[in-house]
This record gives C-alpha cells, sequence and structure tokens, in this order.
C-alpha cells in the first residue's frame, strides 16, 4: 500500500488507520520541533500530489478487504493534508466505505480556506496545532510560507471552530526556554479563549525534532500549566501498544511506518517480536538498514529512535 498505512498506536485517537495523501515531506511549515525532519517541498500551493483515483482505489480496496479494528480513519502523514487538493473527495470515500469516525490532524493553517472547511464539516475531529500566541513567536516556532498571516490563521480557527460539529482538539506543542515561560503560555492562552476548542492538548518533543536546540520544558512547569490551563489533557507520554503490519517481510513493513512515524527502538521490537523473528534478529535487520543508508538512528532522551534516512514516495 502506498497511502494508507497502519492502524498505529494514537496518543490521541486509539487505534489509528492513517492515510498519507502527500509525498514526504510536503508542507506550509517548518517547524522547529518536526520529528518528521526538514521540510523538502516547502508550498502553500494545493493540488493533488498524486492522482486520486490511485488514492481512492488504495481506500476502498483496503476498506472493503480488511477487518475495521480501528477507532479513527486519520488524515495525517509526510505533511500537511489540506494541501491536497481533492481532500474533500478522499473523506466522502472514506466516509462511503466505514462507519468508523474520521480525523483530520492538520496544522491549522488553512482553516480559513472555505473549500478546505467545507472538506473537514464532513469528519467528526479536527486536530490541529497552535504553538505561539503571537506572530513574532508563530514565525519563530513554525517557520511558516510567507504568503502565511498568523492572524489570519487564528481568525480561521474561531470561524471554523464555530461552524463545525465534530470535535475540534487543539495541540500546543511545549519547548524549553522557547514557549514555555508564564508570559508566552499566558498568551498562548488567551488566544484559546477566544477560540473556544473542546480540548486542549498539550505535548513535548518526545521524538527527535529537526531543530537540536529544541527541549523537553523542565518538569516544574507541570504546576504553572495547571495554574494557566485547568482542565488539559496532557499526552506527554509515549505511546504504547502495538502497530499493525500486514506481511512478513520487516524491512518493508517497518519502512511503512517510519516513514511516517519515527518509532522507538523498544516499541520496534515490541511491534515485530514472533516465534519466528526474536530481539537479535531485529536489532540486526535495524542496523543492515542503516549500513545501506535507508534508516537511520537517533538517541534522544533515554531512548534511541529509527526514522528513515530518505524516502521518496515513487
Ligand atoms: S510539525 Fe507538522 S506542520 Fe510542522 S513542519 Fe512538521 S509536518 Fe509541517
Amino acid at each position: 500500500m502506498e497511502y494508507i498505512y497502519g492502524p498505529v498506536a494514537s496518543r490521541r485517537l486509539g487505534q489509528s488507520l492513517g492515510i498519507d495523501p502527500l509525498p514526504s515531506k510536503t508542507c506550509n511549515y517548518q517547524c522547529i520541533y518536526c520529528q518528521l525532519g526538514k521540510t523538502t517541498n516547502f508550498t502553500n500551493t494545493r493540488r493533488n500530489f498524486f492522482p486520486k483515483e490511485e488514492i481512492i482505489l488504495e481506500i476502498e480496496t483496503y476498506l472493503s478487504k480488511n477487518a475495521h479494528n480501528f477507532d479513527y480513519v486519520t488524515f495525517v502523514g509526510s505533511g500537511e493534508p489540506t494541501l491536497y487538493k481533492d481532500l474533500k473527495k478522499l473523506i466522502t470515500t472514506v466516509r462511503d466505505n466505514t462507519n468508523k469516525p474520521i480525523c483530520v490532524i492538520t496544522n491549522g493553517s488553512l482553516l480559513n480556506n472555505k473549500e478546505i472547511q467545507e472538506a473537514l464539516f464532513l469528519t467528526d475531529a479536527v486536530l490541529p496545532s497552535l504553538d505561539a500566541g503571537y506572530k513574532k513567536s508563530f514565525i519563530t516556532i513554525n517557520r511558516p510560507h510567507p504568503s502565511l498571516e498568523f492572524w489570519d490563521i487564528v481568525d480561521g480557527f474561531k470561524e471554523f471552530k464555530n461552524r463545525y460539529k465534530g470535535k475540534f482538539w487543539i495541540e500546543i506543542m511545549l519547548m524549553k526556554g522557547i514557549n514555555d515561560s508564564m508570559n508566552e503560555l499566558l498568551k498562548i492562552k488567551k488566544l484559546l479563549n477566544s477560540i473556544n476548542p473542546d480540548r486542549i492538548d498539550l505535548n513535548i518533543p518526545i521524538r527527535p525534532p529537526v531543530e537540536n536546540y529544541v527541549k523537553i520544558p523542565r518538569k516544574e512547569i507541570i504546576n504553572l500549566l495547571d495554574d494557566i490551563f485547568g482542565g488539559i489533557h496532557a499526552i506527554n507520554f509515549p505511546e504504547s501498544g502495538d502497530f499493525e503490519y500486514h506481511s512478513d517481510d520487516f524491512n518493508r513493513e517497518l519502512i511503512k511506518i517510519i516513514e511516517r512515524h519515527p518509532l522507538r527502538e523498544e516499541q520496534i521490537i515490541e511491534t515485530f517480536k514472533s516465534k519466528t523473528l526474536g530481539k537479535n534478529e531485529i536489532l540486526y535487520s535495524l542496523h543492515n538498514l542503516e549500513s545501506e543508508r535507508i534508516i537511520e538512528h537517533k538517541d534522544y532522551g533515554k531512548n534511541r529512535f529509527w526514522s528513515l534516512k530518505k524516502y521518496k514516495k515513487k
């Protein structure tokens, strides 16, 4: 499969079947904390990066042949999914082929676009990001495409939330010395009050970020967060649970997951260990793939993460 992956364990959505309609890594942001590496296709022009017929056929085939043993179908992956022009058609195809809820994980930058609003109104959950409370901080953290304007984006959040019937959960990435001071957090909170999301999810960079200077905030910040955000739903722990795969070809299945989702080594072992594949064989395969310059590891915090070294879809 080219466009569908998983189901994978998601911190917020349970088991999530991913649909990724973009080439790696296509985005209108270049976030300093991005876990997918540098934005190599930096664009704010919406188009069908792959033929929609191909993606639709894959969705229909998968959903007709496989058990629907997931909690959500989620549009997410190698960048910003709302950049895919015919997103509405892809969402409709999923809707026509399963009763499971549909989610879009987005940076939220295009929520003021009417065509995108119409597409997202067909979903059950939209999970956008908001990491800054004012323009200068937004530019520092998200490094947006020059055609994007911070206050237009904020207006898009408000307009969309007012009309949307599904769950609207905003995620904030907190980084030490960047947006974790009282002053920065109060500015973010003020904006959130004006948007009124259904839930606020606080996140920290638990996977290796693209910029080495991005760090996890100090533990003492927890009290400050409680004071400012109250009723938050913190998600600052690594997800647990297996990732589903569809064949015995370890290399192929591993690459399909880590091209969108860098994994902890221990999670790879948990997922792929079987009667025929032990921990040592898995580690051997990882190091082989690394020596072939297909994947790479990065030690971050107390964990070793594996990600794709260089990936080009087709
Ligand atoms: S974190 Fe998301 S929005 Fe930011 S650069 Fe990476 S893919 Fe784009």
